[in-house]
C-alpha cells in the first residue's frame, strides 16, 4: 500500500516563483479551487486577466483541493454535520432556497469550465446517494429530504427492492438519491483550471508563501508584489476565529475488472455517502481507472498545511467499512493519505471584508468553496447578490 496522493497530473507544468518587483489589481493568495475560481469569476465580470495575480506557497491544487475525493455534491459540510434542513431552520427556507440554487450554480459553473477550457479530468456526472444503516440515520435521511422538497426539490427515498437496484451492497436500509453530482480528478481539474486562466493572461506565481504585507504591498523571499485588493484563500494556512480544520483520509483500491464492478452494481456508480450521523461518514465513488475510493474522517486538528500522515484509525476504519459494505469481495488497498482541510462553524464559508482585504475560506466542500468565490468576485466589482443577507457585513453576529 502506497502512503500518498492517488491523484496525478504528469502534464501540469509548475509556474515560476515570484522574484522581483510586480505591481497588479487583484491578488489572490491561495491557489485551491476557492482561488482559482474567483480569478475565474472576476474574468467573467469584465476584469483583464493581466489585472489579476494568483500566488500559491507550494503548487496548484497542493493543499486540500488535490487531497480531496473530487466529489462535487450540493450538501452541506460544516461544524457539526447537518443537512438542508439544519439550514432551512437556521437562515429561513427564501435563503436555503438562494444558497442551494448557488451551489447548483456552482456545479454548472464547472462543467461549462470544463467545457470551455478543454479540461482533461476524468469529470463523470451522476446521481449520488445518501445511505442510512440504522433507523436514526434514517430519520436524519428524511428529514434533510422533507427540506428538500420544501425548496422545491424532487429528491427520492429509495428502500428495499429499489435501493438494491441502485446500489450492490447489504447492510443500508435507506437511502436518497439525488441529482446531478460531478466526480472528477481533482488535481487534473485545478491544474487543468490554473492552465486556462494563464492562457487568459492571469498570472500564477508557484513555490511564492506570502510572507508578509506592509499596505498594498506583499512580500515574497524573493520580491514583492503591489496590489489594489488582496484575497486571501489559504485554506488550512489561514488562522480565523471561526474556521476549524479536520483531518479526514482516503483509500483507494486496486484496479478491479468491468464485470467485477458490475456485479457489485457499480460500473456507472452513483456517489455516495453513508450518514453515520455524527461529524464522520463515509464517501464514495469510483475512479476513472476503474477503482474503488472511500473517503472517511474527522478528527479537529491544529495545522496550517493540508499535507498531514496518514491517520492509523481512519484506515483501520476505512477497511472495516470496506468489509462491511462487500463482504463477499476482497478489495486491496493501493493507495491510502490523510489531508486536512477548514471549516466554518457557521454553515457556511466565512467570507469578510475589510478596507483593501478579504478573507474567503471554510465552506468545507468544493461547491460551496464555488459558491462563495462567486459571491467574492461579485462583491469585487461592486455589484449586488441575492446571498447578500448571508455574508453582508455583519451577519455572523447572529
Ligand atoms: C482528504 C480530503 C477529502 C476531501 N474530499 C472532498 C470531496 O470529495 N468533495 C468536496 O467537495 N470536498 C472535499 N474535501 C474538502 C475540499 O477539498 C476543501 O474544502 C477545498 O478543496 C478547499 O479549497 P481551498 O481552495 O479553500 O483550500 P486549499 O485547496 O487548501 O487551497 C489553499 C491554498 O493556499 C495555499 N496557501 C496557504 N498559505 C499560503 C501563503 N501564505 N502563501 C501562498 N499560498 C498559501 C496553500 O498552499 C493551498 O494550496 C476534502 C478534503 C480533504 C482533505
Amino acid at each position: 500500500m502506497k502512503r500518498r496522493v492517488f491523484w496525478k497530473n504528469p502534464g501540469y507544468r509548475i509556474g515560476r516563483p515570484v522574484k522581483g518587483i510586480h505591481k497588479t489589481e487583484y491578488l489572490i493568495v491561495g491557489a485551491g479551487i476557492t482561488g482559482l475560481m474567483l480569478a475565474h469569476f472576476l474574468l467573467k465580470r469584465g476584469i483583464k486577466g493581466s489585472d489579476i495575480t494568483i500566488v500559491e506557497a507550494g503548487v496548484v491544487a497542493g493543499g486540500s483541493t488535490g487531497r480531496s475525493a473530487g466529489i462535487l455534491i450540493p450538501e452541506i459540510e460544516t461544524e457539526t454535520n447537518v443537512g438542508w434542513d439544519t439550514f432551512v431552520v437556521r437562515y429561513g427556507l427564501s435563503l436555503a432556497k438562494k444558497y442551494r440554487r448557488a451551489y447548483r450554480q456552482a456545479l454548472n459553473a464547472v462543467e461549462e469550465l470544463i467545457e470551455e477550457g478543454g479540461i482533461s479530468c476524468e469529470a463523470h456526472t451522476g446521481d449520488f446517494l445518501i445511505l442510512a444503516r440504522d433507523d436514526e440515520a434514517k430519520e436524519r435521511v428524511k428529514s434533510d429530504i422533507r427540506a428538500r422538497r420544501l425548496m422545491g426539490e424532487r429528491p427520492q427515498g429509495l428502500r428495499g427492492v429499489q435501493l438494491a437496484r441502485e446500489f450492490g451492497s447489504p447492510g443500508f436500509i435507506f437511502a436518497e438519491r439525488d441529482v446531478e453530482a460531478l466526480s472528477v480528478n481533482p488535481l487534473m481539474l485545478a491544474q487543468g483550471i490554473a492552465d486556462h486562466l494563464r492562457r487568459q493572461s492571469v498570472r500564477i506565481f508557484e513555490h511564492s508563501p506570502l510572507d508578509s504585507t506592509y499596505g498594498h504591498t506583499a512580500r515574497f523571499a524573493n520580491g514583492a508584489i503591489s496590489f489594489k485588493k488582496i484575497i486571501y484563500a489559504r485554506g488550512v494556512g489561514e488562522n480565523h476565529r471561526l474556521l476549524h480544520k479536520y483531518v479526514t483520509t482516503i483509500v483507494v483500491t486496486e484496479r478491479l475488472k468491468k464485470e467485477e464492478l458490475e456485479e457489485l452494481k457499480l460500473a456507472d456508480l452513483d456517489l455516495f455517502i453513508d450518514e453515520e450521523g455524527t461529524r464522520s461518514f463515509h464517501y464514495g465513488k469510483v475512479t476513472g481507472d476503474g477503482r474503488l475510493l472511500f473517503g472517511y474522517g474527522d478528527v479537529r486538528v491544529r495545522v496550517h498545511s493540508a499535507k498531514t500522515e496518514l491517520h492509523s484509525a481512519h484506515l483501520a476504519n476505512i477497511k472495516r467499512f470496506i468489509k462491511t459494505m462487500f463482504p463477499k469481495t476482497p478489495l486491496k488497498v493501493a493507495y491510502a493519505w490523510s489531508g486536512a482541510y477548514a471549516i466554518g462553524c457557521k454553515l457556511t464559508a466565512i467570507i469578510e471584508f475589510k478596507k483593501h482585504e478579504v478573507v474567503v475560506n471554510g465552506a468545507g466542500i468544493q461547491l460551496g468553496s464555488i459558491a462563495a468565490a462567486e459571491y467574492v468576485a461579485t462583491k469585487l466589482v461592486g455589484k449586488k447578490h441575492p446571498l447578500d443577507p448571508l455574508w453582508e457585513p455583519g451577519s455572523y453576529a447572529k
